[in-house]
């Protein structure tokens, strides 16, 4: 294309090229979702069908962008890792994170009805993202455990908070009891109250893994009968420990350099 006068303008723009060979973990987070989950009268403290909405969207994420290997989400976040060679939009920051987080809204409202077919949705949901780039699989790992211990942390306290609620007292009653408590003391209340926190759903208590998985799978049967088998990435949801190494040995592919 022919240069005009107003070409000058270009050199305004700012590069925001994310560093080489390091991994690029992107968060998006629902913007106001305390209030989008009341007026949509999510459950509390854990909407099940909320939950899975963001996991399908995640799912649709890994169909879109190939270079993802690992995510995971909880409450209204979702983290993203890009493998360390991505070369995705040249690794400019603002094409990766506008792209994707436009997607992922796209995706939240295309699939509102699968998930709410009973609730219209009342209001227009919006996102925001970051990228941040870490150098070493052990950071990558350490910031997973970080979004996972925060998912326990949250939940713990929500569980109680609202069992307490159920029981009869008010949000500043809740709010007093649950003072300077520690891990223990929760559980001991929630005991009283008749839970048993490990029997809650994994998906409240670990949040969401989605990920790429080598698969083998049946493709056709020879002419001997014996099964031709054919390996195949596929996209995996699950409920797991991330803080512990066992996912880490049995998924040793997903974080390699
Ligand atoms: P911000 O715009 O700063 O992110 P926010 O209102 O979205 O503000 P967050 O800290 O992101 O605040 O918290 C999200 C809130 O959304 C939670 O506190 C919770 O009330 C609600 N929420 C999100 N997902 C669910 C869910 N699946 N079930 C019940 N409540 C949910
Ligand atoms: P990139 O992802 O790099 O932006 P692109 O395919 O979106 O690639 P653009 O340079 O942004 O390329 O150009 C947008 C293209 O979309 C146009 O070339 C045109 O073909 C099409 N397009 C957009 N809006 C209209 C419209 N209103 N009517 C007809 N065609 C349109
Ligand atoms: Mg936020
Ligand atoms: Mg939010
Ligand atoms: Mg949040
Ligand atoms: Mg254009
Ligand atoms: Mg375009």
């Amino acid at each position: 294309m022919a240069n005009s006068k107003y070409e000058y303008v270009k050199s305004f723009e700012v590069e925001d090229k994310l560093m080489p060979s390091t991994w690029i973990v992107l968060r998006i987070d629902g913007r106001h979702f305390h209030q989008f989950s009341d007026k949509h009268e999510f459950k509390k403290p854990n909407d099940e069908r909320a939950l899975k909405l963001m996991n399908a969207c995640a799912e649709a994420m890994f169909e879109e962008f190939p270079d993802l290997v690992f995510s995971y989400g909880v409450s209204d976040e979702y983290s993203f890792v890009f493998k360390k060679t991505t070369e995705f939009y040249n690794r400019r920051s603002s094409k990766i994170v506008s792209i994707t987080v436009s997607f992922f809204t796209s995706v939240y409202v295309m699939k509102w009805k699968d998930f709410f077919p009973d609730k219209d949705l009342k209001s227009i949901p919006s996102f925001d993202a970051r990228t941040v780039c870490y150098p070493s699989t052990k950071i990558v790992r350490d910031y997973l455990a970080w979004r996972q211990v925060d998912c326990h942390i949250n939940n713990q306290y929500n569980t109680c908070f609202w069992k307490l609620i159920e029981s009869g007292k008010t949000k500043s009653e809740a709010q007093d009891r649950l003072k300077g408590t520690q891990t223990q003391d929760k559980n001991e209340i929630l005991f009283q109250l008749g839970v048993n926190y490990s029997d809650l759903p994994a998906i409240f208590r670990k949040g969401s893994c989605v990920f790429k998985d080598k698969v083998e799978e049946i493709v056709k049967y020879n002419e001997n009968g014996q099964p031709v088998k054919r390996s195949r990435n596929k996209v995996i949801t699950d409920h797991c420990d991330i803080i512990g190494d066992e996912f880490w040995k049995e998924h040793a592919s997903i974080l390699k350099d």
